[in-house]
């Protein structure tokens, strides 16, 4: 495969390029290198990928249309990854616009020059948040009744509601990955393993929103990388769930799928601090406090489609992978 992985400097795209490499194929690592956390763990990232011949890293913006247009015209992708957006809940509460450029006018960007140039299977970063006030549990792809609760989620959503148009109009087949809370070595500073981590080590308290009580289905980053590259190697087939979404019944669905990938265990943040605590050999100093706006009680992965279409289910136990983020952390800042 020739692929283009977007948001390769980020935590997910750095490991899945990584195994992409490994596994013999050309990865073409496109990111903007953005702000929005520390640039310098970005590069550094980047200098684990650049070691690999099949490597090549492009800086440009997914918003900057022309680009994007050079860009696919150029490379002619067989397989694209799209893992770039301004991620995180909070963030957009504050900060709205970033997230039209990069998650809609960006992803836009992305449709087309899938749709121009012959891509085989573009696959996209969606996220657990668009199910926002849906309580149904576990969440099911099929519940279909998301009500996300932040601009973040929303355009999540969109990027959904974007991919099935472009199934069908121009038969681009198309998968969309409802990510559920990702850790793991290289993991993301803005995070509350990361934030949890640091704090400790330095004697600060940390925040515990919801008073410790919410709960997320934390799912660690092999894990997530596993069943990407299962599901980028499987062209979606068109679902006859969906049939009444072609004008003609006769003609077939569009090839559009929609994947939970998450550890199907929603454990307590009090739970995972007492894990995290364990493995620092340190207690933490919590500083409780009530529900943020944008965030949710719980989240939790129904994984049966995955299983299903992939053969792969999520299952590295929380406690070995918080083992490896804190010796990855301890080793790179030397803490
Ligand atoms: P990340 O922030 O570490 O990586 C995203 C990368 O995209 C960054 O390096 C950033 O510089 C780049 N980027 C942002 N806007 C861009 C633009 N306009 N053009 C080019 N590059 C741009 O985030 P991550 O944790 O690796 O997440 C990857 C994807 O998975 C994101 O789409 C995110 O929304 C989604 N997701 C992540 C989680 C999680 O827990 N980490 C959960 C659900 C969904």
């Amino acid at each position: 495969m020739h692929i283009l992985v977007t948001g390769a400097a980020g935590f997910i795209g750095y490991h899945l390029s990584r195994r992409f490499l490994e596994a013999g194929h050309t990865v073409v690592g496109l990111d903007c290198l953005n702000d929005y956390y520390d640039v310098q763990l970005k590069k550094d990232r980047l200098k684990q990928l650049e070691p690999y011949p099949g490597f090549v890293f492009a800086q440009l913006d997914m918003a900057d249309d022309a680009g994007m247009d050079a860009l696919f015209a150029e490379q002619k992708f067989t397989h694209v990854v799209n893992l770039a957006a301004q991620a995180g809940v909070r963030y957009s509460l504050k900060n709205p616009r970033s997230y039209v450029q990069s998650n809609l006018v960006g992803f836009g960007n992305i449709l087309e020059g899938c749709r121009h140039n012959g891509v085989q299977h573009l696959v996209y970063a969606s996220s657990s948040s668009v199910y926002g006030l849906n309580t149904a549990m576990p969440f099911s792809v099929h519940h279909n009744v998301d009500h996300p609760i932040s601009l973040y989620a929303a355009s999540k959503k969109a990027n959904e509601l974007m991919a099935h148009t472009y199934s069908h109009l121009y038969r681009l087949p198309t998968t969309g990955l409802r990510f559920f809370t990702v850790y793991g070595p290289w993991g993301r500073p803005d995070m509350a393993l990361y934030l949890f981590t640091r704090a400790i080590l330095e004697g600060k308290p940390i925040n515990v929103f919801n008073e410790g009580r919410m709960r997320r289905d934390f799912t660690y980053i092999d894990d997530i990388v596993e069943g990407v590259v299962r599901v980028t190697e499987r062209t979606p087939q068109p679902n006859p769930e969906w049939r009444g979404d072609a004008p003609d019944p006769s003609t077939s669905p569009a090839p559009y799928r929609i994947y939970n990938i998450g550890n199907n265990n929603a454990v307590e943040l009090g739970r995972f601090i007492e894990i995290l605590e364990d493995c620092l050999g340190r207690k933490a100093v919590r500083n409780l406090m009530p529900m943020q706006p944008g965030d949710v009680e719980a989240t939790y992965a129904d994984v049966d489609d995955l299983i299903r279409d992939t053969g792969f289910k999520p299952h590295t136990p929380l406690e070995q992978g918080i083992e490896a983020f804190v010796r990855w952390f301890r080793d790179y800042y030397r803490m």
